[in-house]
């Protein structure tokens, strides 16, 4: 943990205008009590006290310690499911809507950087690597389909020798390039949405874990100084929920997953790995995804693990498979190594809803948070100020139990997993 109370990742050493925000203590009264200060709850917070509500935003540690300020900051097109797969699952005129919303999501992001100038490095264009011959011919069929039947003309195969002119690797076969999607700095993107909604009227605290809740009307929650009594609450606490409420963990599970940050590259070392700054993420199971830094480090995200701790070395553990991907940075040191939580579900959709008629929640975004978090926030802020009709959409998804429950649900996604990293191996 380093000393201003953020892991110890290259996103906390690079931190602009982080805030020291108050820890609640005595009662409050709102219109909204969200819980949980990632992407999730920000995005809510802010789009609420748009909608003229009084807000308080209760976060356990600082803004943007979960997921949302440690993540790779990739922001995919779609869903975490592509396109061609929703349509198997659901049709195309359903397939065709969370589509749009994907597409409402990434805009999202663009509007708000713009509109509170935030200094988060948003980048545009992703390459998504092809790692086994059984894949060949997806970009191809992907990027028809899109331009097609979706009106998203931005996505283009391209062969192995396109696709290494971008990324200076042998291990991808082809390539899928997407100039719409995009990256940034998520922690710098968090801190400023928080500074957007201190300023739009939400009272913020950050070291005020909640304890417990209750949802009679008024709602009241309780941290260990404090409660806030109010008509409606947030549950955005995602993989870190813990305890706070059961009938959420069942249906996601926390799996940590870990990034390393290069010692500087050099300007020119930098461009040979990854031309025009892409994002890159690969079709592993279990995902390597990359991208260049502004001051010209490799930031690579790779590998995971099914229990509580981290494994003794995370440096050590990703540097093995950045090195599979680019054996020439051997000779690179590693200034930072952090892991942190992502919420999944079972078919890797979102998990938004209402749990009772004050309660609502969003989790679950399964390593595709960045826009789909910002964007639950935002449907969920309008459907409790009364315009339910996107947050019903995304509430419609299907998301079902874990085999086992929270306590045997371990065993199973590691047996899972095992079984999905074979077949990757497997052509
Ligand atoms: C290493 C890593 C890499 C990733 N890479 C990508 C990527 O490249 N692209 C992408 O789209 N997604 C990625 N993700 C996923 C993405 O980061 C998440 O889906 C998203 O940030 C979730 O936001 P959130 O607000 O729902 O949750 P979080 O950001 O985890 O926020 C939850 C917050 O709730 C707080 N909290 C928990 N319990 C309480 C309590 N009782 N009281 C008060 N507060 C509480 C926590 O402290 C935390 O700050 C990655 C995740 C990780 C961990």
């Amino acid at each position: 943990m380093s000393s201003n109370g953020y892991p110890d990742s290259y996103y906390a050493a690079t931190a602009i205008g982080t805030h020291e925000y108050p820890a609640l203590t005595g009662a409050e009264q709102a219109d909204v009590c969200v819980i949980g200060g990632g992407f999730t709850g920000l995005s809510a917070a802010l789009n609420l006290a748009e909608l003229g509500m009084q807000v308080v935003l209760l976060e356990a540690e600082r803004i943007g310690f979960g997921a949302s300020g440690r993540c790779g900051g990739l922001i995919g097109s779609g869903q975490r499911m592509d396109a061609l797969e929703m349509e198997d699952h659901f049709g195309f005129e359903r397939s065709r809507q969370f589509w749009d919303l994907a597409e409402a999501a990434k805009s999202e992001i663009r509007d708000r950087v713009a509109k509170h100038d935030i200094n988060c490095d948003l980048q545009r264009g992703q390459l998504v690597g092809v790692h086994k011959k059984s894949y060949v011919g997806w970009p191809q069929q992907l990027a028809v389909a899109l331009a097609e039947r979706y009106d998203y003309p931005h996505m283009r195969a391209l062969d192995r020798e396109e696709t290494r002119s971008l990324v200076a690797t042998d291990t991808f076969i082809e390539g899928l390039l997407d100039s719409e999607a995009a990256h940034l700095h998520p922690l710098n993107f968090a801190l400023g949405l928080a500074r957007a909604a201190r300023d739009a009227g939400v009272r913020i605290y950050e070291n005020s874990r909640v304890s417990t809740y209750t949802h009679k009307d008024p709602a009241e929650v309780y941290t260990g100084n404090g409660s806030v009594k109010a008509s409606f609450v947030v549950l955005a606490c995602n993989a870190y929920l813990e305890k706070l409420e059961s009938r959420l963990a069942r249906k996601m599970m926390p799996i940590n997953n870990f990034m390393i940050a290069t010692e500087p590259l050099g300007e020119e070392r930098a461009r040979e790995l990854i031309a025009e700054r892409v994002g890159v993420h690969d079709t592993r199971f279990v995902v390597d995804y990359f991208r260049l830094s502004d001051d010209h480090r490799l930031l690579f995200g790779g590998g995971e693990n099914y229990r509580r701790g981290y494994p003794r070395d995370v440096r050590g553990f990703v540097r093995k498979y950045m090195l599979r991907i680019f054996p020439q940075l051997e000779d690179v040191s590693i200034d930072y190594a952090w892991g942190g939580a992502v919420g999944v579900t079972v078919n890797r959709l979102p998990h938004v809803g209402r749990l009772k008629p004050n309660v609502f929640f969003g989790q679950g975004y399964s390593g595709h948070g960045v826009s789909t978090a910002n964007f639950a926030g935002k449907v969920i802020a309008e459907a409790i100020a009364g315009t339910a009709g996107r947050f019903d959409v995304l509430a419609s998804l299907p998301i079902h139990m874990f085999p086992g429950g929270t306590l045997f649900r371990y065993p199973g996604m590691v047996l899972g997993m095992l079984y999905y990293s074979l077949k990757d191996r497997l052509g």
